[in-house]
């Protein structure tokens, strides 16, 4: 049952006066649940409980920790129909995207549980003494990843399950060993209570804590900016726009103890069609590239708003296509009035600079909260000289870049803003000839995509989804596959220390049989 109070460790309060409901984008109405706002003095109770908890919680086994993960797949599951429903009611998705994400939360839940069960993330490396070394003897020096402390996590609207209250980054946080504090989003707060419930009775279930995990809610940006500057938290995971991001990786740095925060903002995941390819299937791309604009109401971090090609006939009958194909997909609901209205203000903002030609936008009558999606072009340098037609357009909006020659292609895309993708649509045989373009576009993201589209991104341990400022605010990690554990970590040395008080990881015996790397040779024999 939804109560609309937060969850302090496993304690439900509502000490606050401030209130607030989630919106049906679908029916167009409030849903019924007031919740309330936590306040400073609740935001306090949570940070020194999980303080108190990560005494403990950074010492449980991995095993024991696999064991909690696992559990709180279970209980997600076992919220069955109410918490798919909620989700529905609270996003304007449908049942099937739903399950389907309930189902890649548990995934990435599992996937955690594995790799802790296996034991050799945490990158044990031992160099022994060498007490007859000269000049000087060697001490024995043995590293590993610890757990950094109290994460904050800020989940993300267009991600109810899969990046919120247990979505990646929080499965990864407590993986690491981390206590988390969800700051639940405002636009799905049922979801996220609900999913918080299940959490905290794994917690309980596994012998977790109290303090494991708290979710706090609210509906502006105070709870969230005192999180952040709370002296007990000591890394935030954030999913959002570059305002939000930006605005909280500033807050973070000027703390007296900086934090780092791991932001991953907007994204307009360039793709490159390359002009063999547009000849020989232009309209097979134009109506994949169609779909991939359009999927999940074009609300992705990985939806493609940029096409660059080089003016042809060939990219002239592509954007007919596109534009054709594009009006013949029924709009659909966007997440909240909040996000429909953005969307139309910044594309009306796109289609207003000089220079762009719109041709194709949805104009026959829609529902309130769907979205009109749109398909825009403009040529290479306009594009080049007017950064706003760079900035993200969230929704079902695209815009094709007609290029003057190859050179100008390269240096659009060596201009281009930092992203989480690229896509190279090409022949094999015309490869060798885009040298230059596909090395400045791997320049500037994070993953580039073959003859594909960008939308779906698999979890799995080989995926990175990052990518160089703004679309991230450290290109050096991934939030998605089990990589993302390592935002969360610091490595640690133990120097002549006794064999007894050292950590399972680093025991001469190796009794978890994990991989390390001793005296330079990958090995999981006793030493
Ligand atoms: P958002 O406005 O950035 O908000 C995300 C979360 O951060 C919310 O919980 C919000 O709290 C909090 N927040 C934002 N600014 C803050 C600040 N200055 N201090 C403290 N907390 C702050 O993102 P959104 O609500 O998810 O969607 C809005 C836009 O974000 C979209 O239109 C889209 O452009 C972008 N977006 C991008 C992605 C992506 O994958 N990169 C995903 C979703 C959305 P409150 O709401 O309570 O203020």
């Amino acid at each position: 049952m939804i109560t609309g109070k937060n969850y302090i460790g496993s304690t439900l309060s509502s000490k606050g006066t401030k209130t607030y409901k989630t919106f049906n984008p679908q029916l167009n109405i409030e849903n019924d649940i007031t919740f309330s706002e936590a306040t400073q003095e609740e935001i306090n109770e949570a940070a020194a409980l999980a303080s108190e908890a990560f005494k403990t919680y950074r010492n449980v086994s991995g095993i024991q920790k696999a064991a909690f993960l696992n559990a709180i797949a279970d209980e997600i599951l076992a919220l069955g129909d109410e918490a798919v429903k909620t989700y529905c009611s609270e996003t304007g998705l449908p049942e099937g995207r739903a399950i389907g994400e309930r189902g890649r939360t548990m995934g990435q839940l599992k996937a955690f549980a594995a790799l802790l069960e296996e034991g050799s993330w945490v990158d044990a490396v031992i160099d022994t003494a060498q007490p007859e070394r000269t000049p000087m003897p060697r001490s024995d020096i043995r590293k590993m990843q610890i757990a950094m402390g109290p994460v904050v996590v800020f989940g993300a609207s267009n991600f109810a399950f899969a990046f919120s209250t247990a979505g990646g980054d929080t499965a990864a946080a407590l993986a690491a060993g981390c206590p988390v504090i969800v700051k639940s989003h405002p636009m799905h707060a049922g979801t996220s209570e609900l999913v918080a419930s299940a959490i905290l009775k794994a917690a309980k279930r596994t012998g977790m804590p109290e303090g494991v995990f708290s979710n706090v809610n609210s509906s502006g940006i105070e709870v969230g900016a005192q999180l952040v500057s709370h002296p007990a938290i000591k890394a935030v995971g954030f999913t959002g726009s570059y305002k939000g991001g930006k605005a909280l990786y500033d807050l973070a740095a000027k703390r007296p103890e900086p934090i780092p925060v791991f932001a991953e903002m907007g994204s307009i995941n360039p793709v490159v069609v390359l002009p063999e390819a547009l000849t020989n299937r232009g309209t097979d791309l134009a109506k994949t590239y169609a779909g991939s604009v359009t999927l999940g109401t074009g609300q992705f971090c990985t939806n493609p708003g940029l096409l660059l090609g080089i003016k042809s006939d060939a990219l002239t009958q592509f954007v007919k296509t596109l534009s054709e194909t594009i009006l013949t997909i029924d709009p659909s609901c966007m997440l909240h009035p909040n996000i429909a209205t953005t969307y139309e203000a910044n594309k009306q903002k796109a289609l207003d600079q000089e220079g762009v030609t719109v041709t194709a936008q949805y104009d026959t009558k829609i529902k309130e909260n769907y979205a009109r999606q749109a398909v825009t072009t403009v040529d290479g340098s306009t594009f080049l000289e007017n950064t706003q037609l760079h900035q993200e357009v969230f929704g079902p909006f695209t815009m094709v870049v007609q290029c003057d020659n190859v050179a100008q292609l390269e240096t659009i895309i060596s201009k281009l803003e930092g992203q989480l993708t690229g896509t190279i649509l090409g022949e094999p045989s015309e490869l060798p000839d885009y040298k230059n373009v596909i090395e400045a576009l791997q320049n500037r993201v994070g993953r580039i995509v073959y003859n594909g589209v960008p939308t779906g991104v698999e979890v799995c341990p080989a995926m990175v989804h990052g990518g160089p400022f703004p679309a991230t605010t450290d290109s050096r990690f991934t939030s998605v596959g089990v990589s993302s554990i390592q935002r969360w970590v610091r490595p640690f040395c133990f120097q002549d220390w006794p064999n007894a008080l050292l950590p399972e990881e680093l025991k001469n015996e190796n009794p978890l049989g994990i991989t390390r790397l001793v005296n330079s040779s990958v090995t999981s024999a006793k030493i």
